[in-house]
């Protein structure tokens, strides 16, 4: 577990401030970075969330992995600036000696036939194409010899070596502590301070003639001229306190904690079979093992995902057809000598296009940042910074169309075409 040795503490306070430049709603990952975003902007930000702690609903659930590969340039741009960002994150927070557990040991994508292997070959060809240079194909031999655990079946991968797994929930805390300014913490000239205010859930949206002036809680109401939205899988539900209709569905996703299994290389990718979407990747004394269809049905926004028993069977004996020992035979062994597990649920929360949804709604003020799919760890960084500038009107770094009717398409405003049908499920 990633340490550090100054003890930092989250300013966080039971009474409701009355005003803020900037509410956010929400204290996941995107919640904390856009918090941290906002209050390095200089303003005077006010985290609101419903559950006591943050990073403890979504985010905990979450695999903490990164990846540049993806098929669009967009994404990669968005991951990349925040990869950017972790990997320099004690200095570039202000949190000296502070470890957000970035292990840069690759992702490996293995096709077991000819028509995996094919549809390899025209991605990393696309991924070149648009400057995601540094993606390798490899033949079957070639990622056995870099990689001995991989079984005789695999035919190709692509892997890009500067991929990998960060603790997410120790990022989330660090954005968190960077933006509350407590003890310790060195905060740029013209920064402002965020104040956490947690176990209040936002019942209301106060609008006035189009524009967003408050939330409300249980407890009162907070007055702001801008509103982020960050609440993840309810993301949907809390639009709608506002009257808007936000495309998301929220989709069961599990994660085996298998923590102790020393035939697990500690230092191996993470290692995805294509053909199935079953991934690992070396976490605790073992791995964290998982599934990815595109065919599980959507389901209500929950506090309290329930885990599947048959996941970590379907995953785990090699008998099935999803078996992680199909591409790294090693799980057999593990499965042979009996092992102990445990499942942690959460729920993707996807849009049609499965890209995120990061800009302003038509309610003057109040804006989105979510709808992260499987990437909210790794776009938290590059999302955040994305919005802010929006907001300020800052440019720290490209826009995408964000602030008008620009060439790109904007492909992560609310309002864009949102194709559905796209395959990228992980
Ligand atoms: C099994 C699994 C594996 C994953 N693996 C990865 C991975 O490897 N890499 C990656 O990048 N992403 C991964 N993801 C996706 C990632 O976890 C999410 O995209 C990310 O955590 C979303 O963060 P969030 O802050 O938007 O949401 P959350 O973490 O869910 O936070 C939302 C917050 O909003 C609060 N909230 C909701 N409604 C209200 C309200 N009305 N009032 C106040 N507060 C409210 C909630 O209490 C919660 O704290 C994975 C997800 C799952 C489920």
């Amino acid at each position: 577990m990633p340490s550090h040795p100054v003890p930092y503490r989250l300013r966080a306070t039971d009474r409701l401030p009355e005003t803020a430049d900037l509410v956010v709603v929400g204290a996941g990952i995107v919640g904390c970075a856009t918090a941290f975003r906002a209050a390095r902007a200089g303003l005077r930000t006010v985290v609101v969330d419903a559950r006591p702690r943050p990073a403890t609903l979504t985010t905990a659930a979450a695999t903490g992995a990164f990846r540049l590969q993806f098929d669009n340039a967009e994404e990669v741009a968005l991951v990349r600036e925040g990869v950017e960002l972790y990997s320099d994150f004690a200095v570039r927070a202000g949190l000296p000696g502070y470890d957000v557990g970035l292990r840069p040991q690759g992702y490996l994508f293995c096709a077991r036939d000819d028509d995996g292997a094919a549809r390899q070959r025209e991605l990393v060809a696309r991924q070149h194409a648009f400057g995601l240079t540094d993606v390798e194909l490899l033949d079957g031999d070639e990622v056995r010899r870099r990689f001995p655990y991989v079984a005789d079946s695999v035919v190709s991968g692509r892997f890009r070596a500067g991929d990998g797994f960060i603790d997410q929930v120790g990022l989330a805390w660090g954005y968190a502590l960077a933006a509350s300014g407590g003890p310790g913490v060195e905060r740029p000239p013209g920064a402002a301070e965020a104040t956490f205010v947690l176990g209040q859930r936002v019942s209301g949206l106060r609008i006035v003639g189009g524009r967003i002036v408050a939330v409300e809680t249980h407890d009162g109401a907070i007055a702001a001229p801008i509103v982020v939205l960050a609440t993840g899988p309810f993301l949907a539900r809390t639009a709608g306190l506002a009257g808007l209709d936000v495309p998301i569905a929220p989709t069961r996703r599990q994660k085996v904690i298998v923590a102790d299994a020393a035939e697990v290389p500690h230092d191996a990718p993470m290692t995805i079979d294509e053909a199935t979407g079953a991934h690992w990747r070396p976490a605790l004394g073992g791995a964290y093992v998982l599934l990815t269809e595109a065919s599980t049905a959507r389901s209500d926004a929950a506090w309290s995902v329930p885990t599947s028993a048959d996941y970590a069977f379907r995953l785990l004996d090699p008998a099935s057809a999803d078996a992680v020992a199909h591409v790294a035979p090693f799980w057999a062994d593990v499965w042979e000598r009996g092992v102990s597990w445990v499942l942690h649920a959460g729920q993707y929360e996807y849009t049609p296009d499965h890209r995120p949804i990061v800009g302003p709604t038509p309610v003057d003020g109040l804006w989105l940042n979510g709808g992260w799919s499987g990437h909210g760890v790794m776009g938290s960084g590059g999302g955040s910074r994305l919005l802010i500038d929006a907001i300020t009107g800052g440019f720290s770094g490209p826009d995408w169309g964000l602030r008008g009717d620009g060439p790109d398409g904007q492909p992560f405003r609310l309002d864009r075409p949102m194709n559905v049908g796209r395959h990228d499920v992980l």
